[in-house]
């Protein structure tokens, strides 16, 4: 079964507001597991309302409308529904009771433009409104079923929850879509979709690789039954897995913090951080986690030498020879950092994140992390391209150096 969303409303056209309403419908409709090929916006004009809703039933099955259903002279969608389908509009005496009342329980007297709302257009089914005035209208029409909701959220989505999808599953027969976000951090999309490649054929689940900073999201997506659903993201998961093991860090909503906060805390371990190009992010990410004060010691932004040296303890000289952006002085702040806080592991940062200061032998998007535990410190080179842009580099350092930590974790 396929479905169209018809948005109307010149508003929407204009930008002024964004279509929420659309993007709400299109998730409760593959929840259920109708298709949704297409999505049309129009403004608040007869001619082109009623060309939508003739384009609409060409090739959809269901048609989801919402704006335009209010008693002022713009909102014109029930008329103009009416126009393309070539049924005239009569009054329907319930809908004007119910207009009536909900007034009456506000102390108000309703304004005559009002029972406009009680035109409705020759076989048309009320969707009742507990929210508001304006009834929804339900419309079958050779096979096709149009259903015109308000343009206002709530009382949308209290129409949708309330009729809509039990009239919709009724018809479609208990079908789900559903999706599952597995993680990647650590390889780029093309060295993962190397790993993957004969998989990404397979349509049950479907994998569809999306690269992201500093990471690639695999999307596995399964249509039909429940059961059967979940069967597959569950099998499509396991193969993942399989092929790529602890590049994998994540399900679904995780974030790379929230794993390693996981470890650390299982392992009640703790760490500490010293960081100069991240400026902060490092701790930043870790203490976003609920309950980080159980592993996270301290954060240390050194960011100039004097401070390299007199906060976590770099000797000035491995500076001098070596340079701030080095495997040395990376080791040197991890090792100092753990020290100086007391922690288990001590991780430290530091690079050039641009777009000034690179040198030939230095470029910039150069970093070295370093990870420090009572068996030393070993470091990682990286070498982001410059493009990321000094933003996209601090983040990608703070990435790998998570990273890092998780696999030390995770092999501990
Ligand atoms: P009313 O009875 O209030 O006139 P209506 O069905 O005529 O309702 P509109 O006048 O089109 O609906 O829109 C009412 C309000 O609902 C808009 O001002 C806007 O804030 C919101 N709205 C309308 N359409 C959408 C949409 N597609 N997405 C999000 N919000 C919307
Ligand atoms: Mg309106």
């Amino acid at each position: 079964m396929r479905a169209e969303i018809v948005s109307v409303g010149t508003e929407l056209l204009l930008g002024q507001i964004i279509d929420t309403n659309a993007a709400y419908l299109a998730q409760r409709l593959a929840e259920i597991g109708i298709d949704v090929y297409f999505k049309q916006t129009v403004g608040d004009n007869s001619t082109r309302v009623e060309e939508a809703v003739r384009l609409a039933l060409s090739r959809a099955d269901v048609v989801l409308m919402t704006g335009g259903l209010g008693p002022t002279e713009d909102d014109l969608t029930v008329a103009s529904v009416a126009a393309a389908l070539g049924v005239d509009l009569t009054h329907d005496e319930a809908v004007a009771t119910h207009i009536r009342r909900f007034f009456e329980n506000r102390g108000r007297t309703p304004p005559q433009t009002v029972f406009k709302q009680a035109l409705l257009p020759r076989g048309a089914r009320v969707i009742p409104n507990p929210r508001g005035t304006a009834p929804g209208i339900h419309l079958e029409y050779r096979g096709r079923v149009i259903f015109i909701m308000p343009g206002v959220p709530y009382e949308m989505k209290g129409m949708m929850e309330g009729y809509v999808l039990a009239a919709l599953r009724d018809r479609a027969g208990l079908a789900v879509i559903r999706s599952r976000i597995m993680r990647v951090t650590g390889e780029g999309e093309s060295a993962v979709e190397v790993r993957i490649k004969d998989l990404l054929q397979q349509t049950v689940p479907t994998i569809a690789p999306y690269a992201k900073l500093g990471e690639v999201h695999l999307r596995l997506t399964a249509k039909g039954p429940p059961d059967d659903v979940a069967a597959a993201l569950t099998r499509g998961e396991a193969q993942v897995r399989e092929r790529l093991g602890e590049l994998l860090y994540g399900v679904d909503e995780q974030t790379l913090e929230e794993v390693v906060a996981g470890l650390l805390t299982s392992q009640k371990r703790t760490v500490a951080v010293a960081e100069s190009c991240t400026g902060g992010l490092l701790s930043q990410r870790l203490t976003t986690v609920p309950g980080s004060s159980e592993f996270f010691v301290e954060g240390v932004v050194a960011y100039s030498n004097e401070s390299k040296s007199r906060d976590v303890g770099v000797p000035p000289d491995l500076i001098v020879s070596h340079g701030a952006v080095s495997a040395e002085v990376a080791e040197a702040m991890a090792a100092g950092i753990r020290e100086r806080a007391g922690a288990d592991v001590g991780l430290g940062v530091t690079g050039i994140a641009g777009p000034a200061g690179g040198t030939p032998e230095k470029p910039v998007g150069l970093v070295f992390i370093a990870l420090a535990d009572s068996g030393g410190p070993l470091h990682r080179r990286l070498m982001f391209g410059s493009e990321a842009g000094r933003e996209g580099i601090r983040f990608l350092a703070a990435q790998a150096a998570l990273n890092l930590l998780r696999l030390h974790l995770l092999r501990a």
